[in-house]
């Protein structure tokens, strides 16, 4: 199971990893905390966004070969002009959810699907937005109440996303690279680096299935990712990397159930 924020999260983080379990075999369920409504698009902000933007992630879900889609309903917080909470978040928005709840509802899907493992994210939430740091602490708790064994953390090793956004930057000069220089994981924190370009085509497909958030001002980070030239497009996104605590630092696995050495 693989739980992300918003419609578009999975297509940046974990697309690679959900299209080869799906082509293995695994059954692989897709799930939401919002539906992104509160989005950059242009479509206005609000239910009409929401709604397109749920239609993207079915869409996304199918390029995937996901068995299923859920999305537990709570309202997008919105990141505020230069990171942080908003203030006219909804009264519904996801980082005010009582957690123990969310967990609760997160861990009965869990336990329905008798799931092996599940992804949320670090605890830095990524580049910082709150309801992808409450999709750690919701997640994190909801894996405890289910007993599911294997907790991804999904993340990017910072390293090479820097060294990639300054080769992205020659072909689209305004990025701001240094919004990344904080975010993300460091790379010895990382313990899971799956090569996944063999399913580029179907993370190409996933990202672009989010058509709102891919067109329109180009300074919506999927457009930019879109316009990368194939070959790099494969170097850039060809892994996905993914924190498990509690290994052994120095833990270097390939695959999301390859059983870590004994310490
Ligand atoms: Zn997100």
């Amino acid at each position: 199971m693989f739980f992300h924020a918003h419609p578009d999260d999975e297509a940046l983080l974990t697309a690679g990893t959900m299209a080869m379990l799906a082509a293995e075999g695994h059954r692989v369920v897709l799930v939401v905390a919002t539906s992104g409504e509160r989005g950059q698009a242009d479509i206005a902000p609000g239910e009409a966004l929401g709604e397109t933007r749920i239609a993207e992630l079915y869409k996304s879900a199918a390029a995937l070969g996901c068995a299923r889609v859920v999305n537990l309903g709570y309202g997008d917080s919105g990141l505020a002009p230069g990171g942080g909470v908003a203030e006219d978040r909804p009264a519904d928005a996801f980082i005010d959810a009582d957690g123990e709840e969310a967990a609760r509802r997160l861990a009965a899907i869990l336990t329905e699907e008798g799931a092996d493992l599940l992804t949320i994210y670090d605890p830095a939430g990524g580049y910082g937005h709150p309801d992808h740091v409450q999709v750690n602490r919701v997640g994190g708790r909801a894996a405890q109440l289910a007993g599911t064994p294997i907790v991804l953390e999904a993340t990017v090793n910072r390293d090479p996303l820097l060294r990639g956004l300054r080769l992205v930057r020659r072909f689209y000069p305004q990025l701001d690279v240094r919004a990344f220089e904080r975010a993300y994981s460091p790379a010895e924190e990382i313990t899971h680096r799956v090569n996944v370009r063999r399913f580029a085509r179907q993370k190409r497909a996933s990202m672009a299935a989010h058509a709102t958030q891919a067109t329109g001002a180009d300074t919506r980070t999927l457009g930019v990712m879109l316009k990368i030239p194939q070959p790099l497009y494969r170097l850039v996104f060809g892994t996905e990397w993914y924190v498990q605590r509690g290994l052994p630092s120095g833990t270097r696995l390939r695959h999301p159930f390859e059983v870590p050495p004994k310490a």
